[in-house]
């Protein structure tokens, strides 16, 4: 019962009145320390509760202010427009029967709007780093009364490229007396940096360990020949499977557009979101899919943090997420709040690897499902090393049947990989890109 704590009344009030009867795990976990005022690094999935785990004890310190609006008081910062939208929501459902307001800045909106919201100095701000900073620079913006920052989905953030941006706008908050971070894993390096800098003294509250990160969520793979032949099961799926809403992730832009118009071109009645799209174009898009006006959403990454939208019951992994930590927050959509959920990944003799080092990742094994109605030929590989990678490779056999032993002599040996070395989190938080650049 969410009366177990020492919230405010009216705080209570908005929690009865939006149905929210027994806290979840988190909640319950990371309400009563943030109450006491102690500074939090939690490690929680999307979809546990966390928002509310934050915006409670949040609301509950600026609830007794009766002074005149003068000062920004709270600062959220998060990766995602799509999730800076929902959280404000969230924040003004759980402040209704209070007089705080709450604001938001974030890129894909009007500045000067932006300008004149901030001149009226909500309590709490919301946003995302890059326009923060900016309104920042532009002088519009006062963080020097901040009293707690919250730090949501800062492993996002971080892959995202916002390092410097955070630990700039962290400094702003110099007077600030709480700190609480989020990540919806235990994060690599940088996460430590980060936590090491703009944390005092945090307990750290891991409330999922990532391999029940998608538990009620069935995980599937169906291996493919080719893009042609994935977006034959796609519609195979869309048309056979019983669910309520869907969204078919891609790692590119361009894919995204693709696979919408060959579905569009079917008469399936889609939306597409990706970072390219307008601000309006995305709401839009985002606003009518929940509303249900389409079923069908493809998506980059953009739209996998943090959205959370109601009967989200399939997951379609077009091509196979470029990190563990992807995958999860891509998956982390559906089974949400105890529901029933099904992710399916497509796997092409391209996609495999990164799909067994995934698989380790989350230390359990996809099913592998046959649709025999659009059945292919590649299968997996034919043989596969401990670790589910396949074994040899396309190099050495190219080599050997051009006798090209010159070639293979010059090339510098290159390290075994250990069958079944461990992965380490770090390998399932390092974009490809990264881990990339670390063997080379
Ligand atoms: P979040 O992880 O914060 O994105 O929350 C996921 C969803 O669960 C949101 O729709 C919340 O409104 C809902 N939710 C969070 N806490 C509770 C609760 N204690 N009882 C019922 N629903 C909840």
């Amino acid at each position: 019962m969410f009366s177990q704590f020492a919230l405010h009344e009216r705080l209570l009030k908005a929690v009865a009145e939006l149905n929210f009867v027994e806290p979840t795990p988190v909640q319950a976990a990371a309400i009563p320390l943030a109450l006491q005022g102690r500074d939090l690094r939690v490690t929680a999935q999307t979809g546990s509760g966390k928002t509310a785990a934050f915006v409670l004890p949040l609301l509950n310190r600026l609830v007794d202010l009766r002074e005149r609006r003068v000062e920004i008081r709270a600062l959220i910062l998060l990766p995602t427009r799509e999730l800076a939208q929902q959280t404000l929501k969230q924040v003004q459902l759980f402040a209704q029967f209070t007089y705080i307001k709450a604001g938001l800045v974030t890129g894909g909106e009007d500045f000067k709007e932006q300008a004149a919201m901030l001149r009226k100095v909500p309590d709490v701000l919301i946003g995302t780093p890059g326009r923060l900073l900016e309104q920042l620079n532009a002088g519009n913006l006062d963080l020097s009364h901040v009293q707690v920052l919250i730090l949501d989905e800062a492993d996002r953030m971080l892959d995202m490229g916002f390092a410097e941006d955070m630990e700039r706008l962290c400094k702003e908050c110099e007077n600030r007396q709480q700190t609480l971070l989020f990540s919806a894993t235990t994060g690599g390096a940088a996460l430590r940096d980060m936590i090491g800098k703009v944390l005092k003294d945090p307990e750290h509250l891991m409330l999922n360990s990532v391999s029940q990160l998608a538990e009620g969520t069935r995980q599937q793979i169906i291996t493919a020949d080719h893009d042609q032949h994935k977006e034959q099961i796609v519609q195979w799926l869309l048309a056979n499977e019983t669910f309520d809403k869907a969204i078919i992730f891609t790692n590119t832009r361009a894919l995204a557009d693709r696979i919408y118009g060959h579905l569009v071109a079917k008469d399936v009645k889609a939306f597409v979101l990706h970072g390219e799209k307008d601000q309006k174009d995305r709401k839009l898009a985002l606003e009518r899919f929940k509303q249900g006006s389409s079923k069908v959403l493809v998506a980059t990454d953009v739209a996998a943090r943090g959205l959370d939208i109601d009967g989200l019951d399939l997951v379609i992994n077009f091509d196979m997420p470029r990190s563990g930590d992807e995958y999860v927050h891509r998956v982390g959509r559906t089974g949400r709040a105890g529901g029933e959920g099904l992710a399916i990944s497509l796997i092409t003799h391209n996609d495999w690897n990164l799909m067994s080092s995934i698989e380790r990742y989350l230390k359990q094994q996809f099913e592998r499902r046959v649709i025999k109605e659009v059945k292919g030929t590649y299968s997996g590989p034919k043989k596969v090393k401990a670790s589910g990678k396949a074994a040899g490779s396309k190099k050495k056999k190219v080599e050997k049947k051009s006798g090209d032993k010159k070639a293979a002599a010059k090339r510098k040996p290159t390290a075994k990989p250990k069958a079944n070395a461990p992965l380490t989190s770090a390998d399932g938080l390092a974009p490809l890109k990264k881990r990339k650049a670390a063997a080379e």
